[in-house]
């Protein structure tokens, strides 16, 4: 791991980042459908089994018991537990997931362009706060977080744009050696920049699952992610407890068949951040895919909802 992602990072430096970003596919291309062996290579490609495709399923907003927390534990791959810090069970719900045998991040509350601070949640970390508070916030918010291998935001709209607070936000990751997954709730999210700059492992997400919480909506995003498999080696979803926590943990454990049979394997996020598996580099044709919920404003969305209740 560490060895790929040195090269990564001499490279950017090195080349900028144009180049980096063309050797990077290269690279990912390369590493993602490895040469066939002699036995393989008379074989017609159309005949040859399709290629493994990568998905990591995050589920954002544990730390309130909200709706859908044990049913999501139970599905039956290996989901990331994003964990907001500061709420009556954020540890408890931690030291759940964990004990399940899932992977912990924090899902840092983070200010939205528009929107109730009660949405927010606790200490949240916001644009008018001093360096000094933002770090105090961070680092307790990962103190408050047990087993947390990375972080993701929650909401943040306002916050990834801001160079300033995000610079300290991915300093203190880099110092506690998380990894950062930016949610995306922004089109102007400063995060790939900085994280590139910084040395951060960074991750993106791909789909939001649930940002209207019916059936037919969440059904759809599970089409758009069986879609999207055929086409990509490596997908990032994220899904929420609370509101939609029951609609999406049934609708993603309907698909799970289906997607395996389509050779999905489902894996960590920081799986996914290994030198040979899939590494999810800033991928610039997905910002202007309408298939990324923007997760604020609307009270309606899960994002904003989470700790209003
Ligand atoms: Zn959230």
């Amino acid at each position: 791991m560490k060895k790929g992602w040195r090269w990564r990072r001499r490279l950017l430096k090195r080349g900028g980042i144009r180049l980096a970003a063309v050797a990077a596919a290269a690279l990912m291309a390369l590493s993602a459908r490895p040469a066939p062996s002699s036995a393989e290579a008379g074989i017609p490609a159309e005949q040859s089994r399709p290629a493994e495709r990568v998905v990591a399923v995050v589920i954002d907003d544990f730390g309130n018991r909200m709706k859908g927390t044990d049913e999501m534990l139970r599905l039956p791959i290996p989901i990331t537990a994003a964990v907001m810090p500061f709420l009556p069970t954020s540890q408890a719900d931690a030291e759940a997931a964990h004990a399940a045998g899932r992977e912990v991040i924090v899902h840092l509350p983070m200010e939205p362009v528009r929107g109730k601070p009660s949405w927010l949640g606790p200490r949240a970390i916001l644009t008018a706060l001093s360096d000094e508070e933002i770090r105090l916030r961070t680092e307790a918010a990962i103190a408050d977080v047990p087993h947390a291998v990375g972080m993701n935001n929650h909401m943040g709209s306002r916050a990834t744009a801001d160079e300033r607070v995000m610079r300290i936000v991915l300093q203190v990751c880099k110092e506690r050696g998380l990894f950062f997954l930016d949610s995306r709730t922004s089109y102007k999210s400063v995060v790939p920049k900085l994280a590139r700059q910084m040395g951060v492992p960074l991750l993106q997400n791909d789909l939001f699952l649930d940002d209207v919480y019916t059936d037919k909506h969440v059904g759809g995003q599970i089409l758009l992610l069986k879609a999207r498999v055929q086409k990509h080696d490596r997908t990032v979803v994220i899904g929420h407890v609370g509101p939609p926590g029951l609609i999406t943990s049934g609708q993603l454990a309907a698909a799970i068949p289906a997607l395996r049979q389509a050779s999905v394997r489902f894996v960590k996020l920081s799986e996914l951040l290994s030198p040979s598996g899939p590494y999810s580099l800033p991928g610039a044709e997905l910002f202007g895919s309408a298939s990324i919920g923007e997760s604020e404003p609307g009270s309606k969305l899960p994002e904003e909802s989470a700790t209003s209740r």
